[in-house]
């Protein structure tokens, strides 16, 4: 071989691994693409064998074919397909590792929405409960409970203080329960009693004769499928006449010491709207529920029933709420609109 074939060698080959290393950035431009935030790697890199990147949730396949000069070609095929045992996590290069850090970190943060200074509006509510004495302190379910008698029947007191508070006040569902708990409140008992006389018992709670009914009814439910116990889910309980998610999840807390969600009562919905503690108006409880375990820390759920119903009783009521005199007048959206509508007024 003369000295200019080999020149010309050596040039075509240069020319042939630049172009190589060119096409190997395709996978590289698709990382780039707005995918979904998931694991890529190149599978196999060999010379004039394939790239292949691997998508999850995807069928989607490029291949690509590239002439590589006149004498040679070269055929680079980049792959897109399902992870799937496709690509192991030792595969994918640390390059790629780094940016689907960055991407989940980046995905994470937004769906991680919190409202603004809410650590701030939360230690204010604090302050302004601190001394304990709304009707939910003294009077509250948790309250309404006999320490003298069984776990399971301090389970099903629990529950039926729960149904009755629905529309209720707490000094009128903790009076009830007092009438209650004196004629003998277990589950046989209650089957045993008439439902006139069960209805002057309760009475004046809301709706309390369709409680009558819900009670009775659920009693025999009880007495049937769970041996005079209550249920120990928030789901079968749910599935008791009368019982919705927020009795259900606060009689898990109350009657099991078991913190399974919020209990979002009216209070706690017309607040979280109020201090735009959800991310868009809420219409439900339940909504509004789903909406606060979205962002409030876990070890608040239980503390913050309570707190708010308390606050609702006493500063942020459901009419005339406090505005003026509460701590949270100018971080609370609800409270700013009203400031300024009673200084237009002036
Ligand atoms: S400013 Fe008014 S609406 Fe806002 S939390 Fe206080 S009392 Fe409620």
């Amino acid at each position: 071989m003369n000295r200019s074939s080999i020149i010309e060698e050596h040039f075509m080959r240069t020319r042939l691994l630049q172009r190589y290393y060119r096409a190997l950035w395709l996978p590289v431009l698709l990382w780039q693409c707005p995918l979904p935030p998931v694991q890529y790697g190149i599978k196999h890199v060999s010379g004039g064998g394939s790239v292949k990147v691997a998508i999850p949730n995807s069928n989607a396949a490029v291949k690509t074919n590239s002439r590589f000069g006149k004498r040679k070609r070269l055929n680079v095929t980049y792959e897109i397909a399902r992870v799937d045992g496709l690509c192991e996590e030792s595969m994918i290069s640390p390059y790629f590792q780094d940016n689907l850090n960055v991407r989940s970190d980046a995905v994470d943060k937004k769906s991680k929405w919190e409202p603004p200074h809410w650590q701030e509006v939360l230690r204010n509510i604090q302050e302004m409960r601190k001394n304990k004495d709304a009707p939910v302190d003294n009077m509250g379910c948790d309250k309404c409970i006999a320490d003298d008698v069984p776990p399971k029947v301090r389970r099903y007191h629990s529950l039926i203080s729960l149904m009755l508070s629905s529309q209720t006040k707490d000094q009128v569902t903790f009076a009830a329960m007092q009438r209650l708990r004196q004629h003998g409140l277990t589950v046989s008992n209650v089957l045993a009693t008439d439902d006139e006389m069960l209805g002057q018992l309760i009475y004046p709670v809301g709706f309390w004769k369709t409680k009558v009914k819900f009670i009775k009814k659920t009693s025999q439910i009880l007495k049937e499928e769970y041996n005079e116990d209550i249920p120990d889910s928030v789901q079968k309980l749910c599935q008791l006449p009368g019982v919705g998610p927020k009795m259900a999840h606060l009689c898990m807390n109350i009657a099991w010491g078991l913190l399974t969600g919020i209990g979002v009562d009216t209070h706690v919905h017309r607040i979280s709207n109020r201090l735009g503690w959800v991310q868009t108006t809420t219409k439900t409880p339940e909504a509004t529920r789903v909406a606060l375990e979205s962002w409030l820390p876990r070890e608040l759920w239980d503390e913050v029933n309570h707190l708010l119903v308390g606050f609702g009783q006493q500063v942020c009521r459901p009419v005339g709420p406090a505005c003026s005199t509460c701590l949270n007048r100018d971080l609370c959206p609800f409270g700013r609109s009203q400031t300024k509508h009673s200084k237009k007024k002036q």
